[in-house]
């Protein structure tokens, strides 16, 4: 008798990223580059594959490649070498586009621990726009093309099958999203399409060396998308293999309205692209000035910015990766470090990191950039000093904070107005307490006979009284006097 037992599987996933290049002009041709406006502006003959028309490369999307192979950590190919792929599509009316196979500019290396195997740069095809409505034929729809972003410059980054999870590929993306943001080649935007990326999967018995057969989620246009898709084809894939069944390799559309994964076309439709080399543009070498001038135009990458938080101002390396991964949270908390009253140092940076990613976002919205709220970086860092001069306490921080954020202002002003400032020392707080332990005789009996554990209710007690203006650690003192122990 033969009992069935359970297999295990695990995902594997690699990513393959469409980045749009901020440069001027198009991949091939002087056309400027621009989002929204009029449809067929900025087209010219060889963007338009007119007969004899011939392609230029563009410099500044090759110095934008180098530079994403840097952060990368890839290797340079020595050459720039172009090659044909050849596939018809009503947007791309070369018959084929113009990109690179056997020679990527960029091999190799990896960041966030998934090797990345491959940058290379290509053209953007144009956009078709599926207009409804009724066509020549009657009843059929009708579509058009706009070529403005025909030719538009386009860097590809594969990675190796490494990321093992729909939120592993999300934490991927994000921080590969800030890095080319950082990096200031790309708008990086999924909406508008800067950044688009094809999720390939499949599943394997755990332990297994091979690959299982693979599908292809094509262009999902936001990181939660990809991440439901992800684990919606996951789903699919193991319900498959524990039917029996199994996976066909195909290229999926995921519907994140209705989770349903459609598909679009099987390996028998697969194309297969004749590449060649593209004859009408000769390899040009990269040189020692172009890897120069890539290198000098290199800024701080987040893995780096984490890393110096954590080693130069003590960062709790959550705090680290979360301020460093969001550029503009990093800038923001370091505009306010820079304005601390008490100095560029790990003491006033740990305080200050806390109130920026806890207290702050966490009323703005947890992805909110404080750049666009009515706290100044200097506020807040004024404010967190005067927590740590005891001049308020914590909780009367957390009101003051709420004025900044409906009204901006002076933090020590609004202390002053509100009269939120911290009841301490012997003069104002000494009586408070009194008064909370003669409210408690039993309680008081109980800290006199060293049973400390109700020493809460006289610190609510004096909390209070003081509207939160006075500090537990103090009060706790206090009490520690005045009943003499
Ligand atoms: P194709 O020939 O279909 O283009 P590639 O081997 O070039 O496939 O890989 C394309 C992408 O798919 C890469 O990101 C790669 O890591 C990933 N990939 C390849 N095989 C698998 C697999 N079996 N499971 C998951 N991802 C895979
Ligand atoms: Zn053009
Ligand atoms: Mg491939």
């Amino acid at each position: 008798m033969s009992t069935a037992t359970a297999v295990e599987y695990e995902t594997v996933i690699g990513l393959e990223i469409h980045v749009q290049l901020k440069t001027k002009t198009k991949m091939f041709c002087g056309c400027e580059l621009t989002f929204g406006d009029a449809p067929n502006t900025h087209t010219c003959p060889v963007c338009l594959a007119l007969p004899g028309a011939l392609p230029v490369p563009n410099a500044e999307a090759i110095h934008l490649g180098i530079m994403i192979g840097n952060a990368l950590g890839c290797a340079i190919a020595p050459r720039m070498k172009f090659d044909r792929k050849q596939y018809f599509y009503p947007d791309s009316p070369k018959g084929y586009q113009i990109s690179q196979f056997d020679e990527p500019l960029c091999a190799g290396g990896g960041i966030g621990g998934v090797r990345i195997e491959r940058v290379h740069l290509e053209e953007d095809a144009a956009k078709t726009i599926h207009a409804g409505g009724s066509g020549r034929i009657q009843g059929s729809a009708s579509s058009v093309v706009d070529f403005n972003r025909g030719g538009t410059p386009l860097a590809e980054i594969v990675t190796e099958p490494d990321i093992s999870s729909a939120e592993q590929a999300g934490e991927f993306l994000r921080l590969l999203r800030t890095t080319l943001r950082v990096l200031g080649v790309s708008d990086v935007n999924m909406e508008e399409g800067s950044l688009r990326c094809d999720a390939n999967i499949s599943i394997r018995p755990v332990g297994a060396t091979e690959l299982g057969t693979k599908t292809e989620l094509k262009n999902m246009n936001s990181f939660r998308f990809i991440e439901k898709g992800i684990h919606a084809e996951v789903a699919r894939q193991t319900a498959l293999v524990n039917a029996g069944e199994q996976v066909v390799q195909e290229t999926l559309h995921f519907d994140p309205r209705t989770e349903a994964l459609t598909s679009m076309r099987s390996k028998e439709e697969a194309h297969d692209y004749r590449y060649f080399p593209e004859p009408d543009l000769v390899p040009v070498p990269v040189t020692g000035a172009m890897l120069d001038r890539a290198a000098a135009a290199m800024p701080e990458l987040p893995a780096a910015r984490q890393a110096r938080f954590e080693a130069d101002l003590a960062l709790h390396p959550d705090t680290a990766k979360l301020l460093a991964w969001r550029a503009e949270l990093g800038d923001w908390f370091e505009a306010a470090l820079a304005a601390s009253p008490d100095g560029v140092s790990a003491a006033a940076a740990g305080p200050l990191a806390n109130w920026t990613t806890n207290e702050l976002l966490k009323r703005l919205g947890a992805d909110s950039d404080p750049a666009g709220s009515k706290v100044t970086p200097a506020a807040l860092a004024q404010l967190v000093a005067l927590v740590g001069s005891k001049a308020v306490t914590a909780a009367g921080a957390r009101q003051v904070l709420e004025v900044l954020i409906a009204e901006g202002g002076d933090p020590a002003q609004i202390v002053e107005a509100q009269g939120l400032g911290a009841v301490g020392g012997e003069d104002t707080l000494a009586p408070v307490v009194k008064e909370a332990l003669e409210a408690n005789p039993d309680i008081a009996d109980r800290l006199r006979s060293g049973d400390m554990k109700p020493m809460g209710v006289i610190i609510g007690h004096v909390m209070k009284a003081t509207k939160g203006r006075a500090d537990g650690k103090e009060v706790t003192k206090l009490v520690r006097t005045q009943l003499g122990l």
